[in-house]
This record gives C-alpha cells, sequence and structure tokens, in this order.
C-alpha cells in the first residue's frame, strides 16, 4: 500500500463500494462506484452514469471528480474504483486517466466488490507520457 492507512484505504473502499449501488446502466450492467480523497480529507463518491446514446455516458471517476471540482476542490491524494469484477481489477479507463491526470498524481486503489485484494498503482503509473498543455 502507498501513503495512506489501512483504514483510511478500507473507508474510500467502502464509500465507493456503497456509491456502485447508484450506478445508473441499464445497458452495460456494469456497475462501478469510485470515491476521491481530497488533500482536505473530505470525499467525493461517483457512479458510472449511462446513456442510450453510448459516447456520453460518465464514468464513476469522472463523476466523482466534477463532483469534488464543483465544489472548489482541485488537490487530490487517492481515488478508490470498485466494479464487479471477481477475476481481475478494474482499472480507470483511458479517458479517466487522462482527466485525473489534469489534477495531478494520485494514488489509485482498485478492488474487487467482495476481495479484501487491493492493486494500488500511482496514476502516472497507469498513464505514463499523459498529454499536458
Ligand atoms: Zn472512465
Amino acid at each position: 500500500m502507498k501513503g495512506l492507512s489501512k483504514s483510511k484505504i478500507q473507508n474510500l473502499i467502502q464509500e465507493a463500494i456503497k456509491v456502485r449501488n447508484f450506478a445508473y446502466c441499464p445497458y452495460s450492467n456494469f456497475k462501478v462506484g469510485a470515491c476521491i480523497l481530497c488533500e482536505d480529507g473530505t470525499l467525493y463518491t461517483g457512479c458510472n452514469v449511462e446513456n442510450g446514446s453510448f459516447t456520453v455516458g460518465n464514468c464513476a471517476e469522472r463523476c466523482a471528480y466534477v463532483k469534488a471540482i464543483s465544489e472548489g476542490k482541485t488537490k487530490f491524494k487517492a481515488v478508490a474504483v470498485v466494479a464487479q469484477q471477481e477475476n481481475s481489477f478494474t482499472t480507470p479507463c483511458g479517458t479517466c486517466r487522462q482527466f485525473m491526470g489534469e489534477f495531478g498524481n494520485v494514488d489509485v486503489y482498485m478492488t474487487k466488490p467482495t476481495s479484501e485484494d487491493v492493486l494500488v498503482c500511482s496514476l502516472d503509473e497507469l498513464l505514463p507520457y499523459q498529454f499536458n498543455l
């Protein structure tokens, strides 16, 4: 594990699991939840929101980021992502990696819905050489 205590990581993961229940995903039935820890200690959660025009949908990670940013938060420490694959870790998609990268490097904690196994990578590890202006 990287910079957070085990209890903070588990809290982040539990919040991501809870918000996953609100995922709007009638097309894929693939529920995802995410929870961000801001540098000031506040948490913001997000779930995926699909749309009949598929490309218009939004991922859980960007949902959580947009909620936080719209309330003035732009400094983040960590993100937890929980989906429903039991046999592999669900990692943020490329669009989310680029989106999150705009706001700096964070540790990303990925877990399976019924497992204590946690994969942790920095965003820089997930998206090396990201685009920057
Ligand atoms: Zn995504």
